[in-house]
């Protein structure tokens, strides 16, 4: 336990974890559910902690769809478990569209999932015993949700920020004006006065109000700095392929990020060729330290957890199997309420 964690009540299992996974948050009762899910290649880890501490989970919740977020959502579905995402993630998820979860486009892998439960803004979930509400908060992605436990004051942000940061932005797929959305969101958030914040990176911040206001600093700096946005982007997605990998060699990466789909939009956004931003992101980030050259390859500086590599093989969303309705094997429920 770090932060401000021991402020929370019996009923929530908090656990911090290092990229490439998300923190893990059980929420314990009757309906014992689990918001987020980890990378895909600790699965087997994030399914072993929340039957340790709650038994069979009955709802899994997903901020948003990144691969750090929904990489144990295939195993505990398997177990029975329901998969509840924002509606615009659950509908290209039940597609099956090449886009979803951005994992093509990241390189990111995410084993094959449905969503049961679409969510919407205001909807009213039961986790554990708990009341929380659906709160829609895009920016990060244009799907992004927060949960709001208002008794407690208990808020859920996802990457919407962080003790440290606020969730980079995706300017290409999502439009010029997702700095504007993220930091829309992020007033919203701060309008509810949490007493807790839940972030799905780093420690609980020890001071929610100090936290909402550094990340919207940060959010007004993207808002006016679309360049540095993208630049931000590029270097979090760059750190993340080097965690997952355990590291690039020096004579694949150039390579490597030449065929990336995210390093090309970056270089078209900035007026730069791909091979100019590959060449200008490894030497920036190997000078600020957050890459390092060891052993000929580039490594990632943050804490990480090591992935196996056969992990990593599983199918981009294009080749996933069609969607199957499960609404037989059901353990779970959720209230119906009237729309907003
Ligand atoms: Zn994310």
């Amino acid at each position: 336990m770090d932060g401000n964690a021991e402020q929370l009540p019996a009923w929530v299992t908090w656990r911090r974890r290092p990229f490439p996974d998300a923190n893990l948050l059980l929420l314990h009762g009757r309906q014992p559910a689990l918001v987020d899910s980890g990378f895909v290649g600790h699965a087997q880890d994030t399914v072993a902690w929340a039957r340790a501490h709650a038994g069979n989970v009955a709802l899994v919740v997903n901020t948003h769809w990144h691969s750090d977020h929904v990489g144990g959502n295939t195993l505990l579905q398997a177990m029975g478990a329901g998969i509840a995402a924002s509606t615009p993630d659950a509908q290209a998820v039940t597609r099956r569209h090449p886009g979803c979860c951005l994992a093509e486009y990241l390189d990111q892998p995410v084993s094959p999932y449905t969503v049961d439960e679409p969510l919407h803004d205001r909807q009213i979930l039961r986790l554990g015993d708990a009341d929380w509400e659906v709160v829609h908060t895009p920016g990060h992605t244009p799907g992004h949700l927060a949960l709001w436990q208002p008794e407690e004051r208990l808020l859920v942000v996802g990457d919407a920020l962080s003790d440290y940061d606020v969730g980079w932005v995706n300017l290409a797929l999502d439009g010029p004006d997702a700095s504007l959305a993220a930091l829309t969101s992020l007033h919203r958030m701060a309008d509810l006065k949490a007493r807790v914040l839940l972030p799905a990176h780093g420690p609980v911040p020890a001071d929610p109000s100090a936290a909402f206001a550094a990340a919207t600093r940060r959010a007004q700096r993207l808002v006016d700095d679309p360049a540095g946005a993208v630049w931000y982007g590029a270097r979090r997605i760059f750190a993340f392929a080097l965690m997952i990998r355990g590291g690039i060699s020096t004579t694949e990466v150039e390579p490597y990020l030449h065929a990336r789909a995210w390093l090309r939009d970056a270089a078209q956004l900035l007026g730069n060729t791909p091979e100019t931003l590959a060449a200008e992101l490894v030497d920036t980030m190997l000078r600020s330290g957050a890459i390092v050259l060891r052993d000929g390859q580039l490594h990632a500086t943050a804490e990480h957890t090591p992935v196996a590599a056969e992990s990593l093989r599983v199918p981009f969303p294009r080749a996933w199997p069609a969607a199957v309705a499960r609404s037989g094997t059901r353990r779970w429920t959720c209230p119906t309420q009237p729309a907003p």
